[in-house]
């Protein structure tokens, strides 16, 4: 039988979306109602969804950070004619005055020369604004993250998404086949711009790293392939869930994380918190089975080794090296 919210989870609801003011779960909400209900937002969108209730969240401006989805509900009350308006963050961003209209409003504002006239310096003025509420709220973000508490809380939260059977029985099978498909892996290859991405020996890397790691592991005769086991569920720190696929399995039961520089710069503190985000997900789902999961830094590593696979990485994505040289000069079986 399929969850469901009871009655007075949803009267509770109905009641918390009258007090926000608006038809979707601004940020705010949705934190309290996932303490409250000791439910994820996910499963109060299932349970609820099982009931015939669509329940959606959307982000007042306030709540926007540095990061959030493209796809992200933005609400607020158009300050032209105060209906409630709501828009997708890629939109917002595409505008050029950011003035809180909806719709309608904006369009006349745009379009009214008058209007344009008589607003085009204050207009001008809230464009200048928009970096400043941007960097605004981004500091207020960090400064949220930063509490241990927040940090804790979510991190609670993805632990607990897993124990939740129902949640992990349901998790798209058809993605996991996606990296075993050589068009699924072409196509992320055409769209991304990322420089180091082939095959070795029918093993896919998106990296240099990758790539070196993969070398590293043939050198010393080991089994190695793409991971292509169940997605691993985790919750960022906004709350929003992602599926997250770890790069490779070694001797069939080491998953191991490849992590190294990024575009030449180093990483950045919100990723060392996704990368700890995604490691506790692994780690909680992998418990007391035979898999051993392992974040490897090839940086740390390369100073470590007989080899600099990195170097050689880069060698042997070029075409520089091939299987032969790297039999004969560097000791490689194949
Ligand atoms: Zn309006």
């Amino acid at each position: 039988m399929k969850v469901t919210l009871s009655d007075s989870q949803i009267d509770y609801l109905n009641n918390k979306l009258i007090e926000s003011g608006y038809s979707v779960f601004t940020q705010k909400f949705v934190f309290e109602i996932q303490e409250y209900l000791q439910l994820s937002w996910l499963q109060i969108k299932r349970r609820a969804l099982n009931r015939g209730i669509i329940y959606k969240q959307g982000f007042l401006y306030s709540e926007i950070y540095e990061g959030i989805s493209s796809k992200a509900i933005i609400c607020f009350k158009c300050n032209a004619c105060q209906i409630e308006y709501k828009i997708l963050y890629s939109k917002l961003l595409s505008r050029n005055y950011d003035n809180k209209y909806c719709g309608k409003c904006y369009i006349k504002f745009v379009t009214n020369s008058e209007v344009w006239k008589k607003k085009n310096s204050e207009a001008q003025k809230i464009a200048q604004n928009r970096s400043d509420v941007k960097e605004k709220n981004r500091n207020a973000q960090i400064k949220r993250h930063q509490n241990p508490e927040v940090k804790e809380h979510y991190r609670n939260l993805g632990k607990n998404l897993w124990k939740n059977k129902e949640y992990s029985n349901n998790i798209s099978k058809k993605i996991l086949l996606k990296w075993k498909n050589k068009d699924y892996a072409d196509s992320v290859l055409k769209k991304n711009k990322w420089l180091y991405q082939g095959y070795f020996e029918n093993i896919f890397y998106q990296s240099l790293c990758e790539l070196s790691f993969i070398l590293n592991m043939f050198y010393e005769k080991r089994n190695i392939k793409r991971y292509d086991a169940e997605a691993i569920s985790y919750v960022d720190q906004n709350g929003i869930e992602h599926s997250y696929y770890p790069d490779f399995i070694v001797d069939h039961f080491n998953i191991i994380e490849i992590k190294g520089k990024k575009n030449g710069t180093y990483m950045s503190t919100d990723d060392v918190e996704l990368i700890s985000l995604k490691k506790d997900a692994a780690e909680t789902k992998f418990l007391n089975t035979l898999y051993n999961y392992r974040i490897i830094y090839i940086f740390e590593q390369t100073k470590l080794l007989p080899i600099n696979f990195y170097k050689l990485a880069k060698k042997v994505h070029n075409g520089k090296i091939n299987k032969e040289n790297l039999s004969s000069t560097y000791g490689f079986c194949f």
